[in-house]
C-alpha cells in the first residue's frame, strides 16, 4: 500500500484543509451534489495546491543539504510565489527565473510577482518562455552559486516531479479520511491539470484510497492526449518512488476544449465560472487554473455527462494572487453589470 512515512517532509501548511458541500452552487447547475476540498487554503502565503509539493520537495533539499533554491515558471507562477514563501519559513535562499516576460497585464507589478519581491526572491526575468532558455538560465544560476560556495537545489515547474507529486498522494488520504466522517462517497474527483504532478498525485493516491471513486483533469495548457500521457509518466514515477509497481494504475482521464487561446489567457467560459463559485459559494477562484477547470466541469455537467445523483468533488488549487494580476480582464468582462453606486449628495445612495 502506500506508505509516506519514509519520505523526508518539511512542515509549512496547516493540515487538513476544509471539505465543504456547495448546495447553492450544485442547485444552480441543476445537477449533481458539488463538494470543493479547499486546498485554496494550505495556510502558507495565501495557499494552493504548491503547498502541499513543497513539504516534500523541501524536505528532500534540507536532506541534500542545500541552502538555495532555484525554480522557475511564468511572471505571476503561483509555484514561485509559495516557493518564495516556504523558502522564507525555512531560512532558505530563493532564485526564481520567470520566463515570457513582456509587456502585458501578467508582467505588472501586482498578484504573485507583487509577492515574489515581497519576500525578497531574486527574480531573473526572460522574455524568451522557450525549454531552451529557461534550462540555460536556470544552468547559469546553478554555476554562479556553486561558483560562490553555494549548495543550490532546483525545484522544477510548478514543482512536478516524483517528490513533489507525493503532495497529493498525502492529499488523496486526507481526502478520503474527510469523506469518510462526513458519511459522503465520491463517484468523482475533479482538478486542474497543469505541469500534471497534482493530478498525478490524485490519481495514484485516490486509486489507492478510493478506488470507487473516477479521478478527472481538466487541461489548462496541453492537449488533453500529451496531458494524459505526462500524467501517466509522473504517476508511475511516483509509483516507483514509493516502492509500488509503476504500470499498476489505469490510464489517467483529462478533458479538453477549455483552454481557449492559450495558456494564461482567460476565456468567456472561465469567468463565468468564477462569477458563478463566487456568487453562489463565496469561493474565489482564478483565470488561469481552478476558473478554467470548473469551466470544465460545468461544461460537462451541461452535456448530460452526470446524473443529477452522482456527488463530485472539487480540488480547489488556489490562484487567487492570478485573479488581482488580471483585473482589467475581469472589469472588461463585468461590463456594464458591475453595481456600482456612487453616492451623490442628495440621492442618499438609494437603490435604482
Ligand atoms: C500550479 C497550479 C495548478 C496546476 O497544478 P499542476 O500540479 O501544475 O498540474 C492548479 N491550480 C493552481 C492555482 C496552480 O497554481
Amino acid at each position: 500500500m502506500l506508505n509516506l512515512a519514509g519520505q523526508p517532509r518539511a512542515r509549512l501548511g496547516s493540515w487538513p484543509t476544509p471539505l465543504e458541500e456547495c448546495p447553492r452552487l450544485s442547485a444552480a447547475l441543476g445537477g449533481p451534489h458539488l463538494w470543493v476540498k479547499r486546498d485554496d487554503l494550505t495556510g502558507l502565503a495565501l495557499g494552493g495546491n504548491k503547498v502541499r509539493k513543497l513539504e516534500y520537495l523541501l524536505g528532500a533539499a534540507i536532506r541534500r543539504g542545500a541552502d538555495t533554491i532555484i525554480t522557475t515558471g511564468g511572471p505571476q507562477s503561483n509555484h514561485a510565489r509559495l516557493t518564495a514563501a516556504a523558502c522564507r519559513r525555512l531560512g532558505l535562499d530563493v532564485t526564481l527565473v520567470l520566463s515570457g516576460f513582456s509587456e502585458g497585464p501578467l508582467t505588472a507589478f501586482q498578484g504573485n510577482l507583487l509577492l515574489d519581491h515581497l519576500f525578497g526572491a531574486r527574480v531573473i526575468t526572460l522574455e524568451d518562455d522557450s525549454d531552451e532558455a529557461v534550462e540555460a538560465a536556470l544552468a547559469e544560476e546553478v554555476a554562479n552559486l556553486t561558483r560562490r560556495g553555494r549548495r543550490p537545489y532546483i525545484i522544477p515547474l510548478g514543482g512536478s516531479n516524483a517528490v513533489g507529486n507525493l503532495g497529493y498522494v498525502g492529499a488523496s488520504l486526507e481526502i478520503a479520511a474527510q469523506a469518510a466522517a462526513e458519511g459522503v462517497d465520491f463517484d468523482h474527483v475533479f482538478v486542474t491539470t497543469g505541469s500534471g504532478g497534482t493530478h498525478a498525485g490524485l490519481h495514484l493516491g485516490l486509486a489507492g484510497y478510493m478506488p470507487r471513486t473516477r479521478v478527472h483533469g481538466v487541461t489548462i495548457s496541453r492537449e488533453p492526449v500529451a496531458s494524459a500521457a505526462r500524467v501517466a509518466a509522473m504517476a508511475g514515477e511516483t509509483a516507483a518512488l514509493l516502492g509500488l509497481d509503476p504500470e499498476a494504475t489505469p490510464p489517467p482521464l483529462v478533458h479538453g476544449g477549455y483552454v481557449g487561446d492559450g495558456y494564461a489567457v482567460p476565456t468567456p467560459a472561465g469567468w463565468e465560472a468564477i462569477l458563478l463559485a463566487a456568487r453562489t459559494e463565496g469561493l474565489v477562484l482564478d483565470p488561469v487554473y481552478t476558473g478554467k477547470a470548473l469551466s470544465g466541469l460545468i461544461g460537462l455537467i451541461r452535456e448530460g455527462t452526470f446524473p443529477p445523483t452522482s456527488t463530485i468533488l472539487f480540488v480547489h488549487t488556489g490562484g487567487a494572487p492570478g485573479l488581482m494580476a488580471q483585473a482589467e480582464g475581469l472589469r472588461d468582462h463585468l461590463g456594464e453589470s458591475r453595481r456600482e453606486t456612487r453616492l451623490e449628495p442628495g440621492n442618499g445612495g438609494s437603490p435604482p
